[in-house]
């Protein structure tokens, strides 16, 4: 056991060496020429992971994945504008949220808990009623552990000539996305998920036709959320040239550039395919100690984290077990359903580390025995983990 905990919860997670290097630095000025650099390039690197067209716009601010759900809409709709959110969770309903503020006129498609609506569902509410400006979704919603199909929900709404905002906070990395190649127009995340970084930065990028209805909007969002606040400044950034409205946070900057870094050397498909890997392994060993996830059907099941529902006789007192065994994972969030489930994440530089994926594995087996669940078995639920590890 570390002498630390492993924190193993779906955001905030453990990061690199390389990255935790980068931030734990005096704080440089923001027009040092080494942050310019880092900012400039990590603009670069994100087109390149987020899969994005040579036209379309990164942003970077200083703020949580809340903050980039505000900027990945408010430049989108103008109050009154239908905008029809896919809903799978705790996080689609704050995107809900965050639409109404804005004066949208806002329908929810929504399923059961740990359920995805289908397609078709989607395609027939996009079709009743005045158009639809905008379908927002949650690539994966961390309160069910739920994936939503990106690419057929970012067709559906090219279909319809709706834009397509996703919330990939906790999925951008650790899913595959295409975002040229599928047509979405907003892919946001925060710092802290599977991109690597402690808290503290916002993440998103615009497509051109989002760029375009922006400047087509009547009423400017709040000054801090608007693009075209920050468009000279990501402009200038990417030309290598300081520049100043609001000051970034310098240090993560520096570790998102050897972040993204990592990610482009191994590839953003490759990154990919390891949690989905990894995923595959721990789900196995849930699996292999009786458990079952909270989504419902299994290729629904997220590779980021896993939503574990706590087996009959068991509840919230597993996580405190967990945790006096090195291991940090988090409770229940969807409202009603806390005490029926944990979560544990398996996303960024963790996934790379089959030692620590072990370890969580170990600890949950022997918590949920510790806690008088009889019927887990370490050593098989090890044994399944290895030989979904390869
Ligand atoms: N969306 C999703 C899917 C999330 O998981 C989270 C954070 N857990 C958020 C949005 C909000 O991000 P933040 O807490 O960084 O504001």
């Amino acid at each position: 056991m570390s002498a630390r905990p492993l924190l193993m919860i779906p955001g905030p997670i453990e990061v690199s060496p390389a990255v935790q290097e980068a931030f734990c630095v005096p704080p440089p000025s923001h027009v040092a020429g080494h942050v310019i650099e880092a900012f400039g390039a990590s603009l670069e690197k994100m087109r390149t992971v987020w899969r994005a067209g040579a036209d379309s716009q990164p942003f970077i601010v200083a703020g949580s994945g809340t903050l980039a759900m505000e900027l990945g809409v408010a430049n989108l709709v103008d109050p009154g504008d239908r905008v029809l959110v896919v809903n799978t969770g705790y996080f689609s309903d704050r995107m809900g949220l965050i639409l109404e503020r804005l004066g949208a006129d806002v329908t929810h498609v929504r399923a059961e808990v740990g359920e995805v609506p289908h397609t078709e569902a989607v395609a027939e509410a996009l079709r009743s009623g005045a158009p639809y400006k905008l379908l927002c979704a949650t690539h994966v919603d961390t309160s069910t552990g739920v994936r939503v199909d990106a690419q057929a929900l970012a067709g559906l709404a090219r279909e319809h000539g709706v834009l397509s905002v996703f919330d990939g906070v906790c999925a951008t990395v650790g899913e595959a996305f295409e975002m040229e190649a599928w047509g979405a127009d907003v892919y946001l995340t925060g710092s802290q998920k599977a991109v690597g970084l402690p808290p503290g930065l916002g993440l998103l990028v615009a497509s051109k036709r989002a760029m375009d209805a922006r400047a087509q909007l009547k009423r400017a969002p709040s000054l801090f959320a608007d693009w075209h606040q920050w468009l000279p400044i990501m402009q200038a950034y990417e030309a290598r040239k300081p520049s100043y409205f609001a000051t970034p946070a310098t240090n993560l900057i520096l570790a998102l550039d050897v972040g993204l870094s990592e990610i482009v050397a191994r590839g953003p498909a490759q990154v990919a395919a390891d949690h989905a890997r990894v995923a595959g392994a721990v789900r196995q060993a849930w699996s292999a100690l009786g458990l079952q996830l909270l989504p419902r059907r299994a290729e629904d099941a997220a590779n980021t984290l896993s939503a574990v529902r706590y087996p009959e006789g068991v509840g919230p007192a597993l996580v405190g077990e967990v945790k006096a065994r090195g291991v940090i994972v988090a409770g229940g969030l969807y409202p009603g359903l806390k005490q029926a489930y944990f979560r544990v994440g398996h996303m960024g530089y963790s996934v790379t580390r089959r030692d620590w994926i072990a370890q969580t594995v170990q600890a949950v087996a022997e918590g949920l025995v510790a806690v008088g669940y009889e019927a887990a078995d370490p050593d098989a639920a090890q044994a399944a983990l290895e030989q979904g590890l390869g």
